[in-house]
């Protein structure tokens, strides 16, 4: 092994048994993703609270350490060939759910679908609409994840960050909450959250979040292998973009593992044991010559 990489390694080896956290080689993230595909992580290491956290990157970037975030990896689509530098895996930072009246304290890793229901239940309303929405707290925040009328930047009071090695606690109207995007920098790692939602009738809520469900298992493939759209949709009121690929024709139109959903036209799934990422990748330019 070069010896640089090995240097890493034992840099990596350190710093995770001095901070408690679990570290693990030989992971690859067609077992960490939902679309079931790429290659070989060098580091998964999954911190279990956010001071931990934030001590791992901090002392990864001090001894110039790349490092990346992933949560449940809903939202993933990574590459087949091998992946040099440390994963952190967020979902063992999940802590316990804090009520305080309306505000609701929640961490990074913390299940999207199991926090709405959780709120629900607790008769607050605000993101009723996410509850069919697979993934982390942290992943949701990080690109504003939304739907049936929700977005969960819409009722983030503030957002915890991890800087110098320590929890950061950054109001949420400072950030830029976007269309599946925000404001948030590549390198910044986001801890937990603390929402601010609306009280109302614990059933009335349950119902909507019922409803919402409905309407994502009658329109979208469940149970398949994907990340959700894979395409943004243009601005409200123009045609979807699942309606633009199927009026092309292109539903259940196949490259490889990765085919077009014959369901809705802008999921990407794919199948098989070694699914690739090049298929899914390459799989939007047949749409060129449609
Ligand atoms: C069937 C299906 C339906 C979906 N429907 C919707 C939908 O209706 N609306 C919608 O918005 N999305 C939808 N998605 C996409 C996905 O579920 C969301 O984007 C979700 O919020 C991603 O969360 P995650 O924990 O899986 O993030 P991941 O996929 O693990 O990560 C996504 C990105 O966020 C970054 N990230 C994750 N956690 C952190 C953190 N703590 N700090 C910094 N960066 C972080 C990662 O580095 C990566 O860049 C769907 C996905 C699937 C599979």
């Amino acid at each position: 092994m070069n010896e640089e990489l090995q240097k890493r390694d034992e840099a990596i080896a350190e710093i995770s048994a001095r901070l408690g956290v679990r570290a693990e080689r030989g992971r690859r993230f067609a077992e960490l993703t939902s679309l079931r595909v790429g290659g070989s992580i060098d580091w998964v290491i999954s911190p279990q609270t956010e001071a931990q956290a934030a001590g791992v990157v901090y002392e990864l970037e001090n001894a110039g350490i790349g490092w990346r975030a992933l949560g449940s990896g809903s939202n993933v689509l990574a590459d087949d060939g091998e992946h040099h530098y440390v994963v952190l895996a967020l979902k063992d930072l999940k802590g316990e759910v804090r009520f305080e009246g309306e505000l609701v304290h929640v961490s990074a890793g913390y299940s999207l679908p199991r926090l709405c229901v959780d709120v629900a239940r607790q008769g607050l309303s605000g993101i009723e609409g996410l509850g069919g929405i697979p993934g982390t707290v942290g992943g949701a925040l990080w690109m504003n994840a939304g739907a049936y009328g929700h977005e969960i930047g819409t009722v983030t009071e503030s957002v915890r960050v991890a800087r110098q090695g320590r929890v950061v606690e950054t109001p949420g109207d400072t950030v830029q909450w976007n269309y599946r995007h925000t404001s948030f920098k590549e390198g910044e790692l986001l801890l937990g959250a603390t929402l601010r939602l609306t009280p109302d009738d614990a059933a009335a809520i349950m119902a909507r979040m019922e409803d919402a469900k409905s309407r994502r298992l009658a329109t979208q493939p469940h149970g398949g292998r994907s990340a959700g759209c894979f395409f943004k949709n243009p601005p409200a009121g123009s045609v979807g973009t699942g309606k633009m690929i199927d009026d092309m024709g292109m539903k259940g139109v196949r490259r490889g593992s990765a085919l077009v959903s014959p369901v809705h036209a802008n999921f990407i799934v794919t199948e098989g044991e070694n699914a690739r990422a090049e298929d899914a990748l390459h799989l939007p330019r047949k749409f060129e010559s449609a």
